[in-house]
């Protein structure tokens, strides 16, 4: 927090955070057995900025890059990227050729989907089945015949199947009866795929959770989103990795000024000052992903002390109590960061606002400008 402070707000991304993140989640996984590492950067690089972290990413070690849809993978192939890379969220009428002509990955979970897929030609495919989430991914009474499928095809020379996975339901709660329930049915699913004839190159299950916790679900690949941008994947859970947030959110304060004992503050006054007070302005509200559940719960950090936000969080602003100081405009205000000066972390948000730190970073954005170092 050295740098100089921008006018009005700004995320700042520390991508050698990610490089050494990347590297601690390479030593976790290193072991008798080689584990490759995907570093997950959908959904913007949960707002970090996909194509800069996929960048630093790829420098620091991660041999792929997992992104949901075809679209993001493209972007990344547009940007430069050129390693291997698998995408696993189709729509009815994606572009599987533009895929498969940029060497991208492709899920099916479906016979129809295989079928789509190989009138393509040539594509790269992974299977995926549903071991318990419910969510995407073939459900356990139609493996078989998508194994069987998937096998056909390959041996008409109309796909390769690179590889099998899964996605675990609640890998952050390491004791969670699920873990060794679908752990055991991903097995199944790779003896079915194999008596199938299947040998795909990569069996993979672990998100950063399982990555870290759960070294009997590594298979031959983990899929690391959370962890690489340092933030934990398993709050209460995970061991300590030395993983570095990499994400600052930051912003200048516009005003501060004196306000009465008995003032209400924001919309709706759902906070009142109980004695004289002073409070700042800071240019930065849910307009710019800030969530509206931060009044009255979340801290931001100003000019070296964390304050708390009053009142409510509004489109484009919001207000902090200075506890009777008045910092002139233009002093340095952190809503979160790595917290090593004591400011807030995105955990710590996660906290106030009841959700996951997931969802703090993907979501700030709007109108907050992004810069790298
Ligand atoms: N694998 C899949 C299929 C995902 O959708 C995600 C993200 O939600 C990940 C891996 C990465 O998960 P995490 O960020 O918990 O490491």
């Amino acid at each position: 927090m050295s740098d100089p402070v921008p006018p009005r707000a700004e995320i700042v991304v520390d991508l050698a955070a990610v490089r050494h993140n990347v590297r601690v989640l390479k030593d976790v996984v290193a072991g008798a057995a080689p584990v490759q590492l995907m570093v997950v950067v959908k959904a913007d690089g949960y707002g970090h900025g996909m194509v800069e972290v996929a960048a630093a990413a790829r420098a620091a070690g991660a041999d792929w890059l997992g992104v949901a849809t075809i679209d993001e993978a493209l972007a990344l192939r547009a940007a430069g990227d050129r390693g291997p890379l698998l995408c696993w969220l189709s729509a009815p009428g994606d572009d599987f050729a533009a895929a498969v002509a940029a060497d991208v990955e492709v899920t099916a979970y479906s016979e129809e989907e295989l079928e789509e897929i190989a009138a393509v030609g040539g594509a790269r495919v992974q299977l995926k089945v549903d071991t318990g989430l419910s969510r995407g991914g073939a459900p356990r009474r139609l493996w078989h015949d998508l194994f069987a499928v998937a096998s056909d095809l390959e041996r008409e020379g109309r796909i390769t199947v690179t590889g099998i996975w899964s996605h675990l339901a609640a890998s952050d709660e390491p004791d969670h009866p699920a873990n060794d329930a679908q752990e055991e049915a991903f097995r199944d699913a790779l003896a079915l795929a194999a008596s199938a004839g299947l040998e795909p190159g990569v069996r993979h299950l672990a998100n950063s959770a399982a990555a870290v916790l759960r070294p009997s679900a590594r298979f031959d690949l983990v899929r690391c989103g959370i962890a690489a941008y340092g933030l934990d994947p398993a709050p209460g859970a995970s061991p300590p990795l030395g993983l570095r947030p990499a994400m600052t959110v930051r912003a200048r304060l516009v005003m501060s000024k004196e306000i009465a004992a008995g003032d209400g503050v924001s919309y709706g006054h759902t906070w009142r000052a109980d004695e004289d007070t002073t409070v700042g302005l800071v240019p930065a509200g849910y307009g710019e992903g800030v969530p509206r559940a931060a009044g009255n719960t979340a801290e931001a950090w100003v000019d070296g002390v964390r304050r708390p936000i009053r009142g409510r969080v509004c489109m484009d602003q919001l207000v902090v109590d200075l506890g009777g100081e008045l910092p002139p405009p233009g002093t340095e205000v952190v809503l979160f960061g790595p917290g090593d000066l004591g400011e807030p972390t995105a955990q710590d948000w996660a906290e106030a606002v009841d959700t996951i730190n997931y969802e703090i970073v993907t979501r700030i954005g709007g109108r907050l400008s992004r810069r790298h170092v």
